[in-house]
């Protein structure tokens, strides 16, 4: 478990987690609320799939799913998976460990009936002929036990595969941000520290974007927390569409995304956040049942380029006192902090 959230967006997750955990019939213990803050950062896409299966028939969680769930989805998922993989690993080695032994004494037994019929046919060649047999019958047996090594070691290739594959697949969940499909907020992390370990070239980059919606709480008042679910998805697709190749787009927190240009610099990621502020302000979205859009939903965007050598925690600092300002400026609208400014 990692938790770097600020005290700002802990507080949200707190004002998000708080109803839900009080609908269900479980106690408002730690674990609860592991569980349900976890559900509402969008950190953790499979328990967020596993709550919405378990409440889809709209019956409260109890104490024993509550804890199966923190069990299973919250404490250290990489862990339990690394263990889990490690015991089918060892399995098949295992396996192919005894296939290898068994073909193995049938090599013995055959080397040695080999040795008896040599040392018969110098001493009298005429007992050649029943020693032939037995020979031709050990032949047999030791074709039959390399072909049975040879199936197993192709079962073992197999199974190696499917648990390589549930590694990629279960690492990819981990790094996916249930709602919006986006980069989650580790993985963010992640692509950031790997860009900036890699040799920089001040001249191009990287840029960050970091763009939070204006007023969204009015939204989530007037149409209701699914409308507004549905409005981070509609954002959240505008900003997939509008990045390319090396850049990461992330859903940074809970109406918030934050977009890594690794390669542009802050001229380019100024242009950049403006088309996607436009596209945003043009999206008409209508609420589920009726042909009415509502109102111009806005975001505002902080944009700043990376000072060679500073750390993430300054670079995200910079690009988020840029969207400060932004919203202070009157909101819809991209403001830019220039490397050099604070
Ligand atoms: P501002 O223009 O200053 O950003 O105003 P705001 O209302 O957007 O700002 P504030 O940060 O006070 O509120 C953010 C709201 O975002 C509060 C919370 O209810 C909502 N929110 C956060 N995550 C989610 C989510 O996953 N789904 C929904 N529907 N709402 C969310
Ligand atoms: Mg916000
Ligand atoms: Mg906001």
């Amino acid at each position: 478990m990692d938790y770097q959230d600020s005290v700002e967006r802990s507080a949200e997750y707190l004002r998000l987690a708080l109803p839900l955990m009080s609908k269900q019939a479980a106690a408002l213990s730690p674990v609860s609320y592991a569980v349900w803050y976890d559900y509402v950062s969008g950190r953790n896409a499979a328990l967020k799939a596993r709550i919405d299966e378990l409440t889809r028939d709209g019956r409260p969680l109890d104490d024993d799913a509550t804890k199966e769930l923190f069990r299973r989805h919250v404490v250290d998922m990489d862990e339990e998976l690394a263990h889990r993989v490690s015991q089918g690993f060892q399995k098949v080695m295992a396996d192919v460990a005894k296939s290898a032994a068994e073909a193995g004494s049938d090599a013995g037994q055959f080397g040695h009936a080999l040795e008896q019929w040599s040392a018969g046919l110098a001493q009298s060649p005429d007992a050649a002929a029943p020693g032939l047999n037995a020979l031709l019958g050990q032949t047999r047996q030791m074709q039959h036990s390399i072909s049975s090594l040879k199936n197993r070691l192709d079962e073992s290739h197999s199974e190696i595969d499917r648990l390589r594959q549930e590694v990629v697949r279960a690492r990819q969940e981990s790094l996916a941000d249930g709602l919006t499909g986006l980069t989650n907020r580790r993985g963010f992390d992640q692509a950031l520290t790997e860009c900036l370990a890699r040799k920089e070239d001040v001249q191009h980059g990287p840029s960050l974007l970091i763009t939070d919606i204006d007023h969204f709480k009015r939204i989530n008042d007037s149409y209701g927390h699914l409308f507004g679910d549905k409005v981070l998805r509609t954002i959240a697709q505008v900003v997939k569409d509008s990045v390319k190749g090396r850049d990461t787009a992330a859903r940074y927190g809970g109406e918030e995304f934050a977009i890594l240009l690794p390669d542009t610099p802050v001229e380019g990621a100024r242009v950049l956040a403006e088309q996607i502020r436009t596209k945003v302000e043009r999206c008409r979205i209508k609420r589920n049942g009726s042909e009415d859009a509502i109102d111009t939903i806005t975001i505002s965007i902080g944009v700043t380029a990376h000072r060679a050598g500073e750390p993430a925690h300054d670079f995200i600092a910079r690009a988020d006192s840029a969207l400060y300002q932004a919203k202070n400026q009157g909101r819809n609208r991209v403001n830019v902090a220039h490397v050099g400014m604070a």
